[in-house]
């Protein structure tokens, strides 16, 4: 190569962005298989991590299945700041498990191809796609974007890898639901049973109209079958054995309603108040499709800037921008109709789902 050549090869590798350097993948498999494979030690031991561009401190802990308070006390950093400071370069954690760090690659789209799309072909979140590729206002196709990918990111959706159907579940007949929500009672309440498809929670407050608890029962098994999901997932409250008032709430009085705690990623230790980067969203993707397939659910709250992360997940999993309108406010805002999922104010560690009133309850009232 001539003189002339190469130094104008240095200064377009300077000039453009992204580098030639990265490798060029098309999914997030193919950017995982160029990582090497998770370490796993016997005892905890002290790490640094080298922190990526635009990586939380939520994120940091998830990927070590440590606490974020833990990780806050090591470091002396602000709890209040999502973000380690910008002067830091790595963060000291102790853990037993030492997973690959990100790698940077670079995506090419085709003709038609969307933020959307490249963020759920490479399971990143599309704020920090367009972040990483600032300078870029619209795609273009043949034109590579960049990407910091998360070889270690827990895919916990097994398509085919999940256990049967059970050939019926056995839900006693006679519990009806009376009155509304928010004004009502249980007659002949239903306890939700124990099972390997949930985790119950207070069993005291888990009586439910028949309908609602043999819905609830087909939802998670047609869940765990389709997803391959195999972790936690906690059923906090329905109603009492009679219904009627069950403080805090100011539902959940007549059966229909069930908080369903939002499962965790497999390793991050148990918390009462998980950050959404401690959320398992595919598994939260997958419990809301199978309780919308039920066709026996009217609404299900979740906070909405919750939504994206639903929407991201979902359309990783395979789901279209178009699949996904019936169920997410994510990405039009104000959708044309009523999508499942909803906005409702506290609905950040659980969804809450209301069943519709059955047939065979001429006294039950209200959406
Ligand atoms: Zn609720």
């Amino acid at each position: 190569m001539s003189l002339v050549g190469s130094s104008l090869l240095i200064l377009l590798s300077v000039g453009s962005e992204p580098r030639d350097d990265l490798p060029q993948v098309r999914t997030w498999d193919e950017a995982a298989a160029l990582a090497p494979a998770l370490e796993e030690f016997e005892r905890s031991k002290w790490i640094r991590h080298r922190i990526r561009h635009r990586e939380r401190v939520s994120q940091i802990a998830a990927r070590y299945g440590v606490r974020r308070e833990k990780l806050v006390e090591w470091n002396k950093l602000d709890p209040q700041n999502p973000y380690p400071p910008k002067r830091r370069r790595s963060l000291k954690v102790r853990t037993k498990r030492l997973p690959p760090p990100r790698i940077h690659v670079a995506y090419v789209p085709e003709e038609e191809e969307t933020w959307g799309d490249v963020a759920a072909a490479l399971r990143v979140e599309i704020p920090d796609l367009r972040a990483w590729n600032w300078q870029r206002r619209a795609l273009q196709p043949g034109t590579p974007v960049t990407a910091w990918v998360d070889p270690a990111m827990v895919w916990s959706y097994r398509p085919g890898g999940g256990p049967p159907l059970p050939e019926s579940f056995d839900v006693p007949e006679g519990g009806l639901s009376v009155g509304r929500p928010h004004r009502g009672r249980l007659v002949g309440g239903v306890q939700l049973p124990e099972s390997a498809l949930y985790t119950r929670g207070i069993s005291r407050v888990l009586w439910g109209s028949t309908s609602t608890i043999q819905n609830l029962m087909e939802a998670f098994a047609n869940f765990r079958h389709d997803t391959g999901f195999e972790h936690e997932i906690v059923v906090g409250s329905i109603s009492k054995r009679n219904g009627r008032r069950l403080p805090p709430h100011k539902s959940h009085q007549s059966g229909r309603d069930v908080d369903i705690r939002l499962p965790l990623l497999p390793h991050v230790p148990r918390t009462k108040s998980p950050n959404p980067d401690e959320i398992d969203w595919y598994a939260t993707w997958g419990l809301i499709k199978a309780l919308g397939e039920t066709e026996a659910v009217t609404v299900v709250f979740l906070e909405a800037n919750l939504h994206r992360r639903v929407y991201e997940a979902a359309r990783s999993m395979g789901e279209t921008r178009e699949t996904l309108e019936d169920y997410l406010i994510f990405p039009q805002w104000r959708p044309k109709s009523a999508p499942l999922v909803r906005h409702s104010d506290g609905h950040d560690e659980h969804i809450h789902v209301r069943f519709r009133c059955a047939d065979n309850e001429p006294k039950c009232k209200g959406k």
